[in-house]
């Protein structure tokens, strides 16, 4: 995942210069509790502590300015409402002297099915909320440093953080061209949290980026999103269509999303350093989302939605956004086997699924599908929804 990311491939020389410079070697008591969250760690299947100051990381408050004020952003208003305030930890805990970063694998076997029938459910999301199960572990840790003496505070995703700039900072990884955090060796199928702390641990130092002249992301994207190494533009990424837009899939990126219906792996699927065998990653995060079928979730009702991904990460698109994506992928399928219900999508109660569901049948197009939008025209209470069908008509009356 990590595909937001805005930060620029050179972080990692910047913050080599700060952490050669502003090194500190912390007390034996400072060192004995860094033993001790090591251990635990390890225990808990984390990669890490890696260790960063307290501070922006070097360019990534200029970097997300940049990026925010591109607009790459798109809905996710958020993120331009905390702007520079996400990069400074001490903005959000004034007393940290050092942030500690953590990785923990998730279930990287299986790609996604590229059948048109299936949906496709990105690798992080097939088994249970990881700020649910990363927050815990990080908790857990945050009780030994109390119990040194020490404060910390954990973080994963919802904080004000920016994970992936100080991940880099802190030499857990670098941010590869297709914006995600690498682990040297490991890839980048993991999911990234820390801590802040008071305890002044040694800092360590960020790592090579190894991405070198390899672009094998950039053209792999399926909506060229990824529009300069490292920069993704997030209105064009698949994962930010299929779960943080709250409105229509804009109509010329609907046909390159195929049956991807929650997220989207393809730019970590072609990088190398994905290939290798890894471990399994954490139990919680592996699922059977891989073998769901379309139709299957198009029947879902707003209950049996809630009862199956309530714990997912699946659940921040909502029943809507889901059922939304589901039509698109239907349309892309675009067999008859597909009509019946993309038929129920456009006599669902929201808008936004009806809207979808038309152009589902429109781009199905057979005499069938379209006379379905013709019925449905006269008695559509909703304007985007009569503007979609009349679009979809036309453009069959053109071909
Ligand atoms: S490959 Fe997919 S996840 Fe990666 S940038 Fe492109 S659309 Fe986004
Ligand atoms: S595919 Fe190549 S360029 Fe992209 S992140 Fe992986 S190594 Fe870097």
């Amino acid at each position: 995942m990590n595909t937001s990311a805005c930060q620029g491939r050179t972080l990692w020389q910047v913050g080599r210069l700060v952490a050669d410079t502003a090194r500190g070697d912390g007390s034996d008591q400072d060192l004995e509790l860094l033993d001790e969250i090591r251990r635990a760690a390890a225990n808990m299947g984390l990669v890490g502590p890696a260790v960063s100051l307290a501070e922006d990381p070097p360019g990534a408050a200029q970097a997300l300015d940049t990026w925010l004020a591109a607009g790459h952003h798109g809905e996710m208003s958020y993120m331009a409402r905390l702007g520079r305030h996400r990069a400074d930890p001490r903005t959000w805990a004034a007393w940290s002297r050092r942030v500690a970063l953590f990785a923990q694998g998730y279930d990287h076997g299986s790609p996604c099915p590229t059948t048109p029938s299936r949906a496709a459910i990105s690798r992080y999301a097939r088994g249970l909320d990881y700020h649910d199960i990363l927050k815990e572990n990080l908790s857990r840790l945050v009780l030994i440093f109390q119990k040194a003496g020490y404060r910390a505070l954990p973080f994963v995703d919802s904080s004000p953080l920016m994970e992936k700039a100080l991940a880099a900072a802190s030499g857990l990884g670098w941010i590869g061209k297709n914006g995600n955090l690498l682990l040297p060796g490991s890839g980048s199928f993991y999911f990234l949290g820390g801590l802040v702390t008071d305890a002044e641990w040694p800092l360590d130092s960020p790592v090579e980026e190894e991405c070198g002249t390899c672009s094998i992301c950039i053209t792999a994207c399926p909506t060229a999103a990824i529009i300069a190494p490292g920069i993704i533009d997030a209105r064009r990424c698949i994962s930010y269509l299929t779960i943080e837009l709250k409105g229509a899939i804009p109509r010329d990126l609907r046909p390159l999303m195929g049956n991807r219906v929650f997220g989207c792996d393809d730019c970590q699927d072609v990088c190398p350093f994905n290939a290798p065998p890894q471990p399994a990653g954490h139990t919680a995060y592996r699922g059977d989302q891989i073998h769901i079928d379309l139709l299957s979730l198009a029947a879902l009702d707003a209950e049996s939605f809630r009862q199956r991904f309530r714990h997912t990460p699946i659940w921040r698109a909502r029943w809507r956004g889901l059922l939304r994506n589901v039509m698109v992928a239907l349309g892309n399928w675009g067999s008859p086997a597909a009509r019946d219900a993309l038929a129920g999508g456009l006599e669902h109660a929201e808008p936004l699924v009806r809207e979808h569901a038309a152009w589902g049948l429109g781009r199905i197009g057979d005499l069938t599908s379209l006379a379905l939008l013709t019925r449905r025209l006269p008695v559509e209470p909703h304007g985007a929804v009569r503007d979609e069908i009349q679009r979809c008509l036309a453009e069959a009356a053109r071909a």
